[in-house]
């Protein structure tokens, strides 16, 4: 093929040329780190053995990490209100009961909402 900025014939499929340095224009062929195969550009699967791409993994792993650390958020808000509640109980027990229903409700929402999504991503 011919390089596009500096006219000159290179090897056919490089993204960047070896005579000029400059990119080609032609996106890095990516291989399947489990089969070898080919992936094309913008696939998150290797359509021959049907794993993740390594970008599609960190992607996964990101989110799965995210998800995690938001989940351990929405359940230390709840024990938070949980230590306040107790704490509360004898001088305020009217307080205390309050703090308490909020935590236990805050408590259900949370392990309904994020123990499926935990789920999921096993
Ligand atoms: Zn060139
Ligand atoms: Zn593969």
């Amino acid at each position: 093929m011919i390089c596009k900025n500096c006219n000159e014939t290179i090897p056919e499929g490089l993204a960047v040329c070896p005579k000029c340095g400059g990119k080609t224009g032609i996106e890095q062929q990516r291989f399947c780190k489990k089969c070898g195969a080919v992936l094309r550009a913008n696939d998150d699967f290797c359509t021959s053995c049907g794993s993740y791409t390594e970008e599609k993994q960190a992607d996964i792993e990101s989110k799965k990490q995210s998800a995690i650390s938001m989940a351990a958020l929405g359940f230390v808000v709840p024990i938070i209100g949980f230590i306040l509640a107790a704490s509360q109980s004898k001088s305020n027990p009217d307080g205390a009961k309050i703090i308490l229903g909020a935590s236990c409700v805050g408590f259900i929402i949370e392990a309904s909402v994020f123990i499926p999504s935990m789920l999921s991503f096993l």
